[in-house]
């Protein structure tokens, strides 16, 4: 755990009593301070009280008074669609609101650092996809390479439940737009940008809000260096405006559509293989084709990233190279789950927006495609140019019928995951690829999408089995 400074002896109030929230209240109380929790859920509050937390009616009037700093956990909304009542009467009271990454960054650093011979360094790892594979890339690459890691914030560990830090140990955080919007303190030694499309623009008013979220983590602390995804006109605006000039190398940009040779730092990834280029010279070339745990042009852009991140800690292209070739991959993304007569069963089920699936069906030819689900804002018109390789799609959901009749490629409605999947095994002949990529939200059928993914998975196998 990671103990929080700067509170000794104040109160600081922790709204949400979820991972992140009981772990805020944890690592406050350790740091000295008095944590005054609360969670509209009774269940939450039993929890904490079970810890010996206080818990105090935060909408009560006057609940601010004497509070130093209100924590809110990122399922709760700080400013749109609107306020939570909690934090509007926070923001009212004139009470700095803050979360458990803004904690982290003021609290990490300590005295026994002067001991260390190299500091430990931060990466955080930020964009609307991609964030989850290419922070546990860059870990596994680290790990790998002998070097102390560990992995924490949206995925692994929450920020503050992390061991304290190693002699030239990389810590690697997986932020979301949320966890950076909110977060009063942001200060990575390396930051990086996958790439942006739209998702959760409820919570942030609009797309220009959900980038503004992002770009906070650039913005605000001034990292070393910068590796930026310049495929979109949001990145390549970011990457401009974090450097000095065409040759400034602290930002290194990253690219799966175009060659980048300029006199900077770039890594881009064509037809399969990534080449990184610094002052106009080739300094790398990795063929990526072989690399079972990453497929796609997409996940060639999260190799390309996690790459730039592991040069910038000064690892050399051999031993990046040595460790993309046995990562395992993330469960539930393009995970391959089963093998059997010349099909591959792959499991997306955290493609969970348009784009993200957009991606995973451009990564396999002659694909028999098990999507549907909560559909999310938008619809889904960005899917038409993706279908191309589909053979036919067996959609699920409660609204099955309806998304189907969207999808521009033969579909049958199956409505649930055991009918998708029976439907497709039986269709599917050598050389296809059963790919669940939903292209929606799993919350109509599954508590999560880790839950649907599952559920994809048993069938598969219990029917290669039976
Ligand atoms: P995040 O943590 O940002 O949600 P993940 O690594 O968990 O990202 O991947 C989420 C989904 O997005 C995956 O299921 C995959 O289909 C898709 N995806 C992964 N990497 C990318 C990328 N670089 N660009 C677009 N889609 C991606």
């Amino acid at each position: 755990m990671i103990p929080v400074t700067g509170f000794e002896g104040a109160r600081v109030a922790v709204l949400g009593l979820g991972r992140s929230g009981l772990s805020a209240a944890r690592a406050l109380r350790a740091g000295g301070a008095e944590a005054l929790c609360w969670d509209d859920n009774a269940n939450a509050r039993a929890a904490a009280e079970a810890e010996g937390f206080v818990c105090r009616d935060l909408h009560a009037h006057g609940a601010f008074d004497g509070v130093a700093a209100l924590i809110v956990s990122p399922g709760i909304p700080h400013l749109y669609p609107e306020p939570n009542p909690v934090v509007a009467a926070a923001l009212r009271a004139g009470v700095p609101v803050d979360n458990d990454i803004g904690l982290f960054f003021r609290s990490f650093a300590t005295r026994a650092w002067d001991r260390f011979e190299t500091a430990p360094r931060i990466v955080a790892v930020t964009g609307s996809n991609g964030k989850s594979t290419t922070a546990a890339l860059i870990h596994h690459i680290l790990t790998a390479a002998g070097r102390p890691a560990q992995l924490a914030g949206n995925i692994g560990r929450g920020v503050l439940d992390i061991d304290p830090a190693r002699d030239g140990e990389v810590i690697v955080l997986e932020l979301s737009s949320y966890q950076t919007d909110l977060a009063r303190a942001l200060t990575p030694d390396i930051a990086v940008f996958t790439n942006l499309s739209p998702d959760h623009l409820d919570r942030h008013g609009g797309l220009g809000g959900y980038f503004a979220a992002k770009r906070r983590l650039f913005s605000e602390g001034g990292p070393d260096r910068a590796v930026i995804g310049v495929d979109e006109a949001e990145g390549l605006f970011l990457a401009g405006q974090m450097s000095e000039g065409v040759a400034d190398d602290r930002v290194i940009r990253v690219s799966v559509t175009q060659k980048l040779v300029g006199p900077g730092w770039q890594v881009f990834a064509r037809k399969g293989f990534l080449s990184e280029y610094r002052k106009g010279r080739q300094a790398a070339s990795i063929d990526l084709r072989p690399v079972r745990g990453l497929p796609g042009a997409h996940n060639h852009q999260n190799a390309c990233a996690a790459y730039a991140a592991c040069r910038a800690l000064g690892l050399a292209p051999r031993r990046i190279e040595a460790a993309l070739q046995d990562y395992p991959g993330l469960p539930h993304r393009s995970q391959i789950v089963a093998e059997a007569a010349g099909v591959v069963y792959v499991n997306d089920s955290k493609a969970t927006n348009v784009d993200s699936a957009a991606k995973a069906l451009s990564a396999f030819s002659r694909i028999r495609w098990i999507c549907g689900g909560l559909q999310k804002e938008g619809g889904l018109t960005g899917l038409a140019a993706a279908t191309g390789a589909v053979a036919k799609a067996y959609v699920i959901g409660r609204e099955a019928a309806g998304f189907a009749l969207q999808l521009k490629v033969d579909a049958e409605i199956c409505t649930t995951m055991e009918q998708a999947v029976a439907r497709a095994m039986a269709e599917a002949e050598p050389g296809d690829t059963v790919l669940l990529a939903p292209a929606a939200a799993s919350f109509d059928q599954y508590d999560n999408f880790e839950q649907r993914g599952d559920d994809f998975t048993a069938l598969v196998r219990s029917h290669l089995a039976g």
